[in-house]
């Protein structure tokens, strides 16, 4: 049977320049980079190198980037290591109601350390406007994180205008660019951010490593103790494999960054027009145009979501209903429910998004078997 992997932003499949280069650091380069011999050396400067490739992808400074064990750990290091260490300035957080769970649950984290969290409204197509933002703002702000990519619905969020006016109030803002990151190009200079947080596995990279960014002169808490790796901000033996197979990772995503972004585009307009054309009552979630150029979230009215999902799974093709994070549960999407839908709404919904791996036969594919399977289920039901 035909596979077809439709959830990239889940996680991706590793690129094999990155396995080629990742095995290398451990078969034979396989050094401690603090060790002061060959070995070490070795491996501190493909290190360096790597920093040198994630730095230039955001156009800042390789000692601003700290390598993390993923998006995750880059959240909770910006924001808790953040709020701790600055605690002076202030006492109030202000997030968005559609951010990743790393960010929303870091948040919460603070709450029982006494910080004052305001959560920023998305408006219908899941964008977080600095209208709806400004309205939170106060002498009493701390921090502010909002994220450039949304993960279920691929809206872009304008983080240059936000950074711009934070940047003015003398705000510090944290993105978390997981979803961008390699795939939309990301300026933290122009775009006046702070600390951005990214991960490998988003972008064809191994999973278990990522980075934040710290703008130079701020001042982080770290969250975890020991030898002072990263500049004493996350001491531990670095996953050097990972650093080194993030780096070739972004190398890869920077040659291609433009082509595959166009080309993703046409290949999700496609899909999404022929399902239009075939189907009734389908909808589109998140931004029209402003979005994540693989991303589709569709609600199909009178199927369930994960119906559609096992259904399509038989057939060989891997969607997500809600986020990968969620799936598991039942619950309907916190992002979905938080742009206005109904709870019937939300479940009737899944996520598809295109990869590199993913070709216009793919397209034809999955279309007509989505289309089929959409029919069936809504026949079914009596739909
Ligand atoms: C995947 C993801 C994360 C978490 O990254 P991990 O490396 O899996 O910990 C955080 N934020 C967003 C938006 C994501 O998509």
């Amino acid at each position: 049977m035909q596979r077809i992997y439709f959830d990239h932003s889940a996680t991706t499949p590793v690129d094999e320049r990155v396995v080629v280069t990742m095995t290398e650091y451990m078969l034979e380069k396989f050094g401690n980079p603090s060790s002061a011999h060959s070995f070490g050396r070795e491996a501190k400067a493909a290190m360096d190198k790597a920093r040198e490739s994630v730095a230039s992808m955001l156009n800042c400074d390789p000692a601003e980037v700290f390598f993390t064990s993923g998006g995750t750990e880059a959240d909770n290091l910006a924001l808790i290591g953040y709020a701790l260490a600055n605690r002076q300035r202030g006492n109030e957080i202000v997030i968005s109601n559609i951010e990743h769970p790393a960010v929303k649950a870091a948040a919460i984290e603070l709450e029982s350390l006494g910080f004052n969290i305001k959560t920023a409204p998305a408006d219908r197509y899941g964008e977080v406007t600095l209208e709806a933002l400004k309205s939170l703002l106060s002498g009493q702000t701390l921090l502010v994180s909002i994220m450039h990519i949304n993960n279920e619905i691929g809206t872009i969020n304008d983080i240059e205008r936000i950074g711009e006016h934070l940047c003015e109030r003398n705000i510090t803002f944290h993105s978390d660019a997981v979803q961008s990151f390699g795939k939309v190009p990301i300026d933290v200079r122009k775009m006046h951010i702070d600390m951005l947080s990214l991960s490998g596995h988003k972008i064809y990279g191994p999973k278990g490593i990522g980075a934040l960014y710290v703008r130079d002169g701020l001042k982080l808490h770290p969250r975890q103790f020991g030898g002072k790796h990263e500049a004493g901000l996350r001491s531990g033996t670095e996953n050097l494999p990972g650093i080194v197979g993030l780096g070739v990772a972004t190398d890869i995503c920077r040659q291609i960054i433009d082509d595959e972004a166009s080309r993703l585009t046409e290949l999700r307009d496609e899909l999404f027009a022929r399902l239009d054309e075939k189907l009734d009552a389908i909808t589109l979630n998140g931004h029209p145009s402003q979005r994540l150029p693989g991303n589709l979230n569709i609600t199909f009215q009178g199927v369930e979501g994960e119906a559609l999902l096992v259904a399509l799974d038989l057939e060989g093709i891997a969607v997500s209903s809600g986020s990968a994070c969620s799936s598991g549960s039942t619950k309907p999407s916190a992002v979905l429910l938080a742009l206005g839908m109904s709870e019937i709404e939300a479940q009737s919904s899944i996520r598809i998004t295109l990869g590199r791996d993913n070709t216009p036969q793919d397209i034809d594919y999955a279309s007509r078997i989505i289309v089929d399977s959409v029919e069936r289920l809504r026949r079914m039901s009596g739909n």
